[in-house]
This record gives C-alpha cells, structure tokens and sequence, in this order.
C-alpha cells in the first residue's frame, strides 16, 4: 500500500514538470531567439508524461505497449523528416492520429463503464469522441488537399451548409439523450459515426488556400478532445496539456485570419479558393521591366538602406542560405540590410522565421510587418524574393480582390523595388499584381536560389 502510495507521488511530480515544461515551451517558442530552448523543453516534457505513465500501477503487461511504441517510433521518424515545405500536411497527420486514439479511448471508456456513467463524466465522453472523430477524418481531409490527393478546390454543393449543421446538431441531441441516460449503448456509435462524417463534409468545401488555418483550427480540437479525455481518465496533465494544445490552435487561427483579414465564419463557410479561380483567369497582358543580375548588384551595392521581403518563392528554392550570404555581401559594403516579415508570408506560420533562422540570420534584424510598414518609404531597395500576395497593393486599393483589407507590406513605397521570381505566375490567392507593373519596378527573372547566388557573385561574396 505504502509503495503504491510512493509510487503515485512519483507519477504526480513527474506529471508536475511535464506540465511545467509544456508552458515553458509555448512561451520559448513565441519568440525566434527561446524557439530552439521551446522545443527541446516540450521534448522534455513528452518523454517525462510518457515515462509517468509507464510508471503507473495499474500496468500488468508491458508487451503491447512495448510494440505500439516501436510502431509509433516507426511510423513518426520519417513523418519527422519531411521537407518544411509539407509540415502542414504532416502537422494534419498528427492531429488525425491523435484524434484516432482519443476517440477510441473515448468509445472504449463508454463500454467499460455503460451503463454506470454519472452525467457530468458522459458529458466529456460524449465531447471528447465527437470533437476526436470530427477532427480525425476533417485533419485527413485537409492533409489529403494539401498534399493534393483530394482536389485543393472547395468541393460544394447546395444546401452544404444546413446538411452540416444538422448533422452536427444531430450528434449534440444523440449525445444529450446518452447524458440523460447512458444505458442506450446502441445510440453511441451513432454519434460516433455522425462525427466522423461530419469531419469530412466540414473540410471538403473549404479551399486548399486555408487549409492551415482549418489545421491550426483542428489542433484546437484535438486539444480540447485531449482535455476532455483528461476529465475521463482523470489526469491532470491531460487536462493541462489539452486545454494549451486548444487554446494555442485557437490563437494560431485568429492571428492568420487576422493576417489574410479573414473572419472564422468566412474562413468556414466562405469557400475561398473558388474566388481565386476568377482572379486568376483575369489577368490581361501589361508591361513590366526587367534587369540582370548584373544591374541589380549594382543598383544595391549603392543603396544606404536595403529591405529583403522573402516569402514563399524564398522556401521552395530553398534560398534562405544564399540570402545570407547576399546580406553579408551587402552588409560587409555598409549597407544596412533587414527582413520584412508577413505573418502568412510562405504556407505556413513562423515558416520565414525558421528559415532564416536555420541560415543564422541575426534574429534583431528581422523585422515584423506593422514594425518595418513605416520605414519603406525611407528605403533605397525593397528586395522581393518569391513573394507575391503579401506585398500586393491591391490587398489596400482594389475593394473588389479577393484579399481587399489583407495587411501588406508596402514595398511599393521603397524607392526602387526589385522583384526575384521565376515568371509572372500569381502567388497562393491566384491573382495578379499591380507591384509588378510599376515604374520603379525591376523584375529579376529566375529561380531565388540561382538569382540570389549571382547576385552575390556580382558582389564579390559568397562563402566558395
Ligand atoms: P505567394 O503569394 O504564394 O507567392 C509566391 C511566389 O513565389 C509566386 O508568385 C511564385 O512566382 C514565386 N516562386 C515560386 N517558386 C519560386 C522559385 N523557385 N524561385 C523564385 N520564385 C518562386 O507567397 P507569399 O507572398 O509568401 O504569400 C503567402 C500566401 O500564402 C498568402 O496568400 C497567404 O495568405 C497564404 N497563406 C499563408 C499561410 C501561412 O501560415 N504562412 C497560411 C495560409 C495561407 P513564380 O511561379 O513566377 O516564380
């Protein structure tokens, strides 16, 4: 008796750090200077909460667990080693596994305990397996659009809507009529497999365009089915880690709606990517100019104040090492050189930051949106590279874009911006832009890699 008693004051301090470390760990990662430090003490923090667990008295066999946890360390190494370009799908994929696993131990729980559930324990049941099932399958839908296994457009029909929310409104009276009386085990799996529908007919009319903010919208889902399945098993450290889990994903889509100036609703029910589609047929043919590599070397090699906006042209070619070398070229010749970061610059949030922290980017010289917004008018150069929608004027001018009221960077202030992308195709939101057809534009035409390596060749730099 007195061993379990020690036994469980173990499990409760180790579960006291894991939470401890969680907390620190969202807040070390809100800033690109603590991230790396955020990441290893949520590391931390999963391996003392499954330690813990492992610990637990109520284990008998350690066989199975031991199998799952090869499987899952099978199943999780190459999911860890995906291009950054995927993390959101990859991120969906995670949250569909969790979801999977708290809804089964949802509906496992139920059968254990029916027909003796007290209501307020029904009642977190009945949460945790319709907000586990819905987020399982809409976190595979929105993986399956990304990765672009299931067409990226908003697949709709008529009356869309109400089918869904009756549908959802038929999951809440089934889970009501089992709080009221959880010996109708039969009614259980319906409200199971109504979820599970659900999941797939919220996603599929949603456009490939906000599928990470559907993902950072079904994180809070599985967070909250998390803390909810901390109220069956009564752990704390579920209940703590599931509510951060939901909480954050909450913040995480308000600022990238607040970023694309996009409401909820909007983001929900709006089917977005069909609006690019007409944005994009559009385009009519106008004139840009154009230099070499050559000719912008020269023109920054004169500027006092130079601004890179990278965005996600910048990613894909994989340029941000090359871009460091351009800012030590530039830097080493006196001129100063920041970064203007979007919150939604690339596909997904943070996803600047990482990268120009992973090419050692000095963190004080980059700079956010609403922080660098005012000084471009002081700039000689704004230097785009492979961004496009973040710095459309249009987002400011044109009430009838698709991304009117979007918050941008105002390169088109800088005295002279010049523009690194490959050709004229549009950006994420399809449209064309106005930047790109300005006088005090230069279009440098090419892939981000290779251009920004000549330029640093014309400077003189370049690390060999
Ligand atoms: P963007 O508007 O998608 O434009 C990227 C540009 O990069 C394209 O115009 C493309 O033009 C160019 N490009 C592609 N590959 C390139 C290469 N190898 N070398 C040089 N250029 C290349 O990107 P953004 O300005 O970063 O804007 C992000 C968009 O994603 C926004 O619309 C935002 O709302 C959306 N979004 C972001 C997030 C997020 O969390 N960050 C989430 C959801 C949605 P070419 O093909 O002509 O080269």
């Amino acid at each position: 008796m007195t061993d379990f008693a020690g036994n469980q004051h173990v499990i409760e301090v180790i579960y006291l750090v894991a939470s401890a470390l969680f907390i620190l760990s969202l807040k070390w990662m809100s800033s690109p200077a603590t991230a790396r430090r955020g990441v290893r003490a949520g590391e931390i923090g999963m391996v003392l909460a499954i330690g813990g667990t492992l610990l637990h008295h109520g284990i008998i066999d350690y066989k199975w667990i031991a199998i799952a946890l090869v499987l899952g360390t099978i199943i999780g190494i190459p999911l860890g080693r995906v291009h950054m370009t995927a993390v959101p799908q990859r991120t969906a994929l995670s949250h569909a596994f969790g979801a999977l696993c708290v809804t089964l131990v949802g509906t496992a729980e139920f059968y254990l305990r029916s027909p003796q559930v007290p209501r307020f324990m029904m009642s977190v049941l009945s949460m945790e397996v319709i907000l586990g099932g819905l987020t399982f399958t809409g976190s595979l839908m929105a993986a399956g659009k990304l990765q672009e296994i299931l067409p990226q457009r908003p697949l709709t029909y008529k009356g869309q809507n109400f089918v869904n929310f009756v549908l959802l409104g038929t999951a809440i009276v089934l889970a009501v009529l089992l709080v009221h009386d959880p010996g109708h085990k039969q009614l259980f799996p319906f409200m199971v497999a109504i979820a599970v529908v659900f999941g797939v007919l919220l996603v599929i009319p949603i456009g490939g365009a906000d599928m990470p903010t559907v993902i950072s919208l079904l994180n809070a889902y599985a967070g909250l089915s998390a803390a909810a399945m901390g109220f069956v098993l009564e752990s704390k450290l579920l209940i703590i880690a599931g509510a951060l889990d939901g909480s954050s994903g909450l913040i995480l889509s308000v600022i990238m709606s607040k970023a694309m100036n996009r409401s909820f609703t909007n983001v929900l029910f709006g089917a977005f990517g069909q609006v690019q589609a007409r944005g994009a047929a559009g385009q009519e043919a106008k004139t840009v100019r154009s230099a070499t590599a050559e000719e912008a070397a020269a023109i920054l090699s004169a500027a006092n104040k130079v601004v890179i906006v990278p965005g996600y042209g910048m990613a894909v070619a994989q340029a941000q090492h090359k871009v460091r070398e351009l800012y030590d070229a530039l830097s080493k010749r006196g001129v100063d050189v920041r970064f203007a970061i979007h919150p939604v610059a690339g596909r997904m949030p943070g996803h600047m930051n990482v990268l120009l922290a992973e090419a050692d980017i000095p963190y004080d010289r980059l700079i956010d949106m609403e922080d660098i917004n005012g000084d471009f008018p002081q700039t000689d150069v704004a230097l785009v590279i492979g961004a496009n929608d973040v710095t459309n004027p249009a987002a400011r001018t044109d009430t009838s874009s698709p991304i009117y009221g979007m918050p941008i960077l105002d390169v088109d202030k800088a005295r002279t911006v010049m523009v690194i992308k490959r050709g004229m195709s549009p950006g994420f939101a399809g449209i064309d832009n106005p930047l790109y057809y300005l006088d005090r534009t230069l279009m440098l035409f090419g892939d981000a890699k290779a251009f920004v390596g000549n330029l640093v060749r014309e400077l003189g730099g370049g690390h060999g």
